[in-house]
């Protein structure tokens, strides 16, 4: 007499168990394809996920040759507004804040002709 529920696989119950398992040869098989194409599935679904750009990156602009020179212009007048800006030993107050309105000025012209131009300063600040 012995007992047989401890020699069959215990999900189809109709093949013996492999030795030291509870399965049968074929179900332990088809368990470890079903799980490897779980795997496969779960690292497509993580290389899609790496594939995605972490920001969408704003679209490069594409100046015109009226544009540029513009903001060419904008720049020169904003380097010597700032340098301008700091006291310089010598200088007269007016004389001084007589170049800083003209100076001003002019960076407040270039900045209306990028406006006019449909450039965002906003965005290009950084340059
Ligand atoms: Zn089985």
């Amino acid at each position: 007499m012995y007992n047989t529920s401890q020699l069959w696989c215990t999900r189809c119950q109709n093949n013996p168990r492999v030795p030291g398992q509870r399965w049968c040869r074929a179900c332990l098989s088809h368990y470890q394809r079903e799980r490897r194409a779980q795997q496969t599935a779960t690292s497509v679904i993580q290389a899609e996920i790496h594939a995605m750009p972490q920001v969408t990156p704003a679209p490069v602009p594409v100046l015109s040759e009226a544009q540029r020179q513009a903001l060419n212009e904008y720049k020169t007048a904003r380097r010597e507004y700032e340098a301008r800006r700091q006291t310089r030993q010598g200088w007269l107050p007016q004389d001084r804040s007589m170049i800083m309105v003209q100076l001003t000025l002019r960076v407040e012209h270039a900045r209306q002709r990028l406006v006019a131009l449909g450039i965002n300063l906003k965005v290009r600040e950084g340059e």
